[in-house]
């Protein structure tokens, strides 16, 4: 049986170590990440100050509506972009229930890629690729921030 005091073994280093060092991911058998959070947040980053950046600096955004559907996005304006999709579901009779704004980084595609991931992880179901539902928001958030700073 698996307990909080298990070691698993990072695919990416190799390198054994406590369950709490791996995100969770509910679609494992272990309930954890393949890679540990070090591994996770260098495959973001890897590359990043030697590679030009394509594109400006961004941010990336996660909305969560009323109905708890979830969709994570990037945009240089996320307030913009935010309002933008309040609009829209308030003409289906829905509301925004919680957002989150990245601070802004340069390379914000691969933080949406990241981000994705961890969301699609975390959620029970996924509607056209990019609408997640049944996602706790917190962990969401709590995830891809420890992706953010290097
Ligand atoms: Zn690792």
């Amino acid at each position: 049986m698996i307990s909080i005091t298990d070691e698993k073994v990072c695919r990416r280093c190799n390198t054994g170590k406590p369950l709490a060092e791996f995100h969770r991911k509910n679609a494992s058998p272990d309930g954890r990440q393949d890679w540990c959070k070090p591994c996770q947040k260098e495959a973001v980053y890897s590359g990043r100050d030697s590679l030009p950046v394509d594109g400006p600096a961004g941010y990336v955004y996660l909305v969560q509506f009323s109905t708890g559907r979830t969709k994570v996005g990037r945009a240089t304006h996320p307030e913009h972009r935010i309002s933008q999709h309040a609009y829209n579901a308030e003409c289906m009779g829905l509301s925004v229930a919680r957002t989150w704004i990245s601070p802004v980084v340069a390379d914000p595609a691969s933080l949406e890629t990241a981000a994705i991931r961890i969301v699609a992880d975390l959620s029970t179901s996924t509607v056209k690729r990019e609408w997640f539902d049944g996602v706790d928001f917190d962990s969401a958030v709590e995830q891809i921030s420890s992706l953010e700073e290097k």
